[in-house]
Formats: C-alpha cells, structure tokens, sequence
C-alpha cells in the first residue's frame, strides 16, 4: 500500500492530524483543529512546503474540522485512516480494522479512559461522514504492553477485582515505547535485545523490552502511574488518598484533580510544569526548581533499575520524548545515578544530540550497555501498524 495514511488522534475539543507517505523522505502534512465546538475555534497546521497556516473554524464540530482537513491535504488523498486509540483494555494486542464489534470494544473499555475512549469513538464517527469509503485502523495506546507477563501487570489486590473489573496494570505511551525500542535495534550493534526505554515529556513512562516485547512498564491502569510528570504525581502510597479525605475532608474529584493537574514538576516547583524552565530555575538557584529536578531524575533511574530486573540482559537505555530527546542535563542527572549499570556517557555527544538527532552517547570503545537518544515518532508507527494491520488482514 503506498498512498498515504492519514493518522488521527482526537480528544474531546481537538484533532491532531498527519498524513504520513510510505516513502519517509515524502513530506507530512500535518497540524491540529482546536478549540472545537467555540468561537476560537481554528485549524493550525502545515504545508508540504513546510509552510504553518491557521485558519479560524468559528464553531466547527469535528465533522466540519475533519472536512477543511481534507481541503488542506493538496490532493494526496489517503487510502485508509489509522486511529490513536488511548485505551484498549485486554481486548486489543494489536491494531484492528474498524467495524462494529471493534466500536463495542472500545465502547466497553471506556470505563478505564472516561476522558478518551468517549472522544476516540466520536472521532472515528466524525472520520467515517468525512471518509465514508475509506478502511479506519484503531491502533492502542496499551497494545504494545499486552505482552507484559501477569507478575508485571497484577496489582496485589483482591481476585475479583481483576477477573470482573479489569484492574490491572496496562500501560501506555505503547506506540513510543514500540518505535523506539524497535529503533534501537536496528541501529545498535547490540541488535534487538534487552531495552529500557524512558519516554520524558509532558506524560512520562519506562518500559523494559525484550526482543520487541514489553515485559514491564511504570504506567498503571491508568497514564498517572508511575514517573513524576509534568503536573502528575506519578507513584504516592495509596494510603494518600484516604488519608487526605478524613484529615484535609477532600472529594475524590480534588484528589484525582490535585495528582493529575497539579502535581509533578508543577507542585514540587511552585512555579511550572515546563522543563526548560526548571533547568533555567534551577541553574539561577532556585531551590525549589532544584528539588523538582532532583526528584524528577531520581524517580526516573530509581524505575530503570527496578525494570532492568524484567529483562534478562541489558542491552542499553533510550531516551526519547520531548525532554529525553532535548535535555542533555536530565540525561547526565539520570545517568549518574545509576553508576553500577555500567553506560559509559560521552558529555560531547550527550551536549550535542538535541532537537530531533537520533545519536548514541556512548565513550567511545565502550563495549557495556548502550546509550541512545531516539526522537519518538508515534504517528509514523501508527501508519505503519495501519499499513501493515490492512496488508496482513486475511
Ligand atoms: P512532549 O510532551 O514530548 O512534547 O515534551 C514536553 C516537555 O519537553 C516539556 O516539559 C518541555 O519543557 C520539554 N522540553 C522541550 N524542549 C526542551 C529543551 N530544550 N530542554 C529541556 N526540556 C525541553
């Protein structure tokens, strides 16, 4: 299949899209409607000259969106439509063709993602008035960690809770994880192999991949599990929750509300959930933008170590995502905490592999576990599990 995919990935008021050739030199197209359903409404994107326009959609819907999106692809016309489908629950292991039963299964797993799947479905409703003629691929956020083995997904709670409601650790940030740890193989000399990914940006995720399969991921049942993030908590004891509610008398919407969105970077720092200006914080001083940059690194080498034990041999670490891929001071910061794993860092490669370089930062002849930063590309793997879930389909 060579004409182009177009890759959607819809939240309740946006649509990200881009249209991806099979050829990858070929230019994206590719930018996000925002704002939907008000009067600011408007279309943001790019042009395959590389050119940004933003036209104003004053209350445009997602159909309505999706149509000037179409207006916008300058005759390149996709042959099928992959969607990014947050929560795939037990059901999905891999990308599926859109049809009824594959609705009702997201529909079902909507529960886990109430603020997604709902917006996913309605996106695909929206995909299929605009493109009636076109195959649609739902590609999961959680497939790729459907290979976790159970003593990495269960949770140490009641049976049934498991069994009849579905609590157990999925994971997430699939696509990234899949693309880079896959990325790395093919560039290594150590192949595929044993992998630790970190994906650090606004969400942040490890995964442990053995052979292009999840063994193990620090994102939980759901995205707020795990590493310090931009404004979420990531890991607290569960007694928190309770203990908030009979000492401060807070709902449980304050709670989840507080760990979600004011939490992580935001909440140590008292000042924002923005990396750059951490570092720039903490390099005049600030002791609080400090301790954020302390506690973020430390909590991110403290889950590498705990998921190099998922993985039989340790093959290298990658970094990817906006601050993996950008902040050669995080990576310095997370790798000198883990002195006895044995990355041998190279500053002059770690200072210049920034803004979107795929590069290893290992010292030279170094022959141990590797380095590598990988910039993440979750729109080009999701047209390429649509490609290949339509290529393969019987
Ligand atoms: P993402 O969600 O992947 O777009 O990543 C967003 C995060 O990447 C934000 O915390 C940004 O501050 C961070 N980021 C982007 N560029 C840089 C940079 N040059 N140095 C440090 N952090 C950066």
């Amino acid at each position: 299949m060579n004409a182009p995919v177009l890759v959607i990935n819809c939240g309740s008021s946006s649509i990200k899209y881009a249209l991806i050739d099979s050829d990858p030199q070929a230019p994206r197209l590719e930018g996000i409607a925002e704002r939907l359903g008000s009067e600011e409404a408007r279309l943001k994107g790019k042009n395959s000259a590389g050119e940004r326009f933003t036209q104003p959609l004053p209350g445009a819907d997602h159909t309505q969106a999706l149509s000037t999106i179409l207006e916008r692809m300058e005759g390149r016309l996709p042959a099928a439509v992959g969607h990014r489908i947050v929560h795939g629950g037990e059901h999905f292991t891999q990308a599926a063709l859109i049809d009824d039963s594959v609705m009702a299964a997201i529909q079902t797993t909507a529960a886990l993602a109430p603020l997604h799947n709902p917006a996913n479905l309605a996106g695909i409703a929206a995909t299929q008035n605009v493109f009636p003629e076109l195959p649609q691929v739902a590609v999961f956020d959680t497939a790729f960690h459907q290979t976790m083995p159970p003593r990495a997904y269960r949770y140490a709670l009641p049976e049934n809770l498991y069994a009849e409601h579905g609590i157990r650790r999925y994971g997430f940030h699939g696509t990234s994880h899949a693309y880079v740890s896959q990325r790395a193989g093919e560039l290594s000399s150590r192949g595929t192999g044993g992998w630790l990914a970190a994906h650090l940006g606004n969400g942040c995720s490890t995964s442990a991949v053995w052979n292009n399969q999840s063994q193990d991921t620090s994102m939980g049942l759901t995205p707020l599990e795990g590493l310090v993030m931009g404004t979420r908590s990531g890991d607290v004891d569960p007694g928190l929750h309770a203990h908030l509610h009979r000492q401060l008398g807070w709902s449980l919407d304050k709670i989840d509300n507080v760990l979600n969105k004011e939490s992580g970077l935001l909440g140590l720092s008292g000042l924002t959930n923005d990396m750059r200006e951490i570092e720039e914080a903490a390099e005049q001083g600030h002791a609080t933008a400090q301790l954020a940059m302390e506690v973020f690194c430390y909590r991110i080498a403290k889950s590498l170590a705990a998921l190099s034990c998922a993985l039989p041999q340790l093959d290298g670490v990658i970094f990817t995502g906006g601050i993996g891929e950008n902040s050669p001071i995080v990576r310095r910061h997370v790798l000198s905490l883990m002195p006895h794993f044995g990355f041998v860092l190279d500053n002059d490669a770690n200072e210049a592999t920034i803004r979107g370089k795929e590069g290893k930062l290992d010292s030279a002849g170094h022959d141990g576990p590797q380095v590598w930063v990988i910039p993440t590309d979750e729109e080009g793997r999701i047209a390429m599990e649509t490609r290949h879930c339509l290529e393969t389909r019987v």
